[in-house]
């Protein structure tokens, strides 16, 4: 029989991971590295540097090391708002009456609300130690930004976020929150870049999109002295960074001694998923445990399930390097009912292979199903969840629901990226019953799949 095993587990401050962990060191097959989009060769690490630092640069190349000491500063950092709780979902696995045990592991427990801080904190770090002025960034719901804004502003560098326009004035909170910490907020596509102006004239009344926002933000960084670009998904380092919730995660079950069988994460741009499943993925590529892993999606941006694996832009001002990865095509934009986040049209790389070498699953779900989970969980469990986060909460209770068919008491994690306080005007459609599900056509993707470049 298993012991007790408390509400929540907590690891101390000793026990707290000191080194990130870098699945690539354990993967057979590498990620495909970024393209320069002119020349279609591997972006070298000089030219990688105009836009991001320089430390950030040689950590995004980095397939080799396994380990990366995290600076002294962020562990200082990091110790404000961490460890995060790995909790054990009674009350929830009492209402589904599964056999399924259900952990989640909670990243909702710092101001900006969400696991982005992990990653922000990092970035300004190294932003600062290269002397540099300040940094550029998008953002969509405002997560990203409010981390990025708490980051630069512990270390005192200048933050300059373009927020999608539709984000801007649906969620003025956020950027309110943001204000405060020091951040400038403008709203994408603006005037104030030549990219946005391009955008603005050729698709007037647009609301923006988080690949025009990353077009002016790269557009910036690389046209002010002292300032660099910043991207809170996707990119390698991100993950990287992200690792210490699935090292934190594995400490904590080895310390209650249980190992879980599915892990499951939301999936937009991968960076908590990736980060979630890092270490547990690391024991799979060395052949030394098995896992299942779930990637789950909106049914309304379906990169993994109907995307394809391909070499694409990140943004849609095409300035940035192309990606291998699975993707929708950088011209889609989700439909303007996708309430529930997770809109990027492309994945991260490192994700991207894994999926393709068939180390990791996919899902996709439509948003009503989301919020429905949502609901049952913030009823049961009391935290109201983004629904981000619902995503992978619609999925975990799925795999429980499944258990109690058979019978099987298989361990479930998932990760609980953070909270739903500023995805109000989202639940208000819910509660309202106006909220309805929206899946691209397969006309709308093969439209979207021309735009994707040509790459040999
Ligand atoms: C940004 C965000 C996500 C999605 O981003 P990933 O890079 O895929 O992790 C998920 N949940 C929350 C709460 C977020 O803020």
């Amino acid at each position: 029989m298993e012991k007790n095993i408390p509400y929540k587990t907590y690891l101390n401050e000793d026990e707290m991971p000191k080194q990130w962990y870098n699945v690539r060191a354990d993967m057979k097959n590498k990620p495909a590295p970024l393209l320069n989009p002119a020349t279609h060769k591997p972006m070298t690490a000089e030219e990688l540097s105009a836009v991001f630092c320089k430390e950030l640069v040689a950590q995004e190349l980095d397939n080799e090391n396994a380990y990366i000491d995290i600076p002294q500063e962020i562990l200082d950092f990091y110790k404000m708002y961490r460890p995060s709780p790995l909790v054990r979902a009674y009350c929830l696995e009492k209402i589904l009456d599964t056999p399924a045990k259900i952990y989640y592991k909670f990243e909702g427990n710092n101001t900006s609300g969400s696991h982005k801080l992990n990653s922000a904190i990092a970035q300004a770090y190294y932003a600062k130690k290269q002397g540099l002025r300040g940094v550029t960034t998008e953002t969509g719901a405002g997560q990203w930004g409010t981390a990025l804004s708490m980051a630069c502003a512990y270390l005192g560098l200048d933050c300059k976020v373009f927020m999608v326009k539709v984000s801007y004035e649906q969620k003025p909170f956020r950027r309110e929150v943001m204000r405060t910490y020091g951040a400038s907020v403008t709203p994408s596509p603006s005037e104030t870049t030549e990219v946005g102006k391009k955008i603005l004239r050729e698709h007037p009344g647009t609301t923006g999109s988080l690949g025009c926002a990353i077009s002016e933000a790269v557009e910036v960084a690389t046209h002010t002295e002292g300032y660099r670009y910043v991207l809170g998904s996707v990119l390698n380092q991100v993950l990287l960074h992200q690792s210490i919730i699935g090292l934190e995660s594995k400490a904590a079950f080895e310390k209650l001694g249980v190992k879980p069988d599915i892990i499951i994460g939301c999936a937009g741009g991968g960076s908590n998923l990736g980060g979630l499943i890092a270490p547990f993925m690391g024991e799979k590529l060395r052949g030394e445990a098995d896992y299942r892993f779930i990637a789950v999606e909106p049914a309304s941006c379906p990169s993994f399930t109907r995307g394809k694996y391909a070499y694409d832009f990140c943004d849609t001002g095409m300035v940035c390097p192309l990606a291998k990865m699975y993707t929708l095509g950088s011209g889609f934009i989700p439909s303007a009912n996708h309430a529930g986040g997770l809109r990027y049209h492309g994945m991260s790389s490192t994700l991207s292979q894994l999926y393709d070498d068939k180390l990791m699953e996919a899902v996709s779900v439509e948003q009503t199903k989301v919020f429905e989970a949502a609901q049952q969980f913030a009823r049961i469990e009391g935290i109201l969840p983004a629904p981000e986060s619902s995503h992978a909460i619609r999925v975990a209770i799925d795999e429980a629901m499944k258990c109690k068919e058979t019978g099987e008491e298989k361990t479930i994690l998932f990760g609980l990226t953070g909270t739903g306080y500023f995805a109000l005007v989202a639940y208000q459609k819910f509660n309202d019953g106006e909220m309805s599900d929206y899946i691209p056509t397969d006309e709308e993707l093969a439209k979207s799949f021309a735009g994707l470049p040509k790459v040999d």
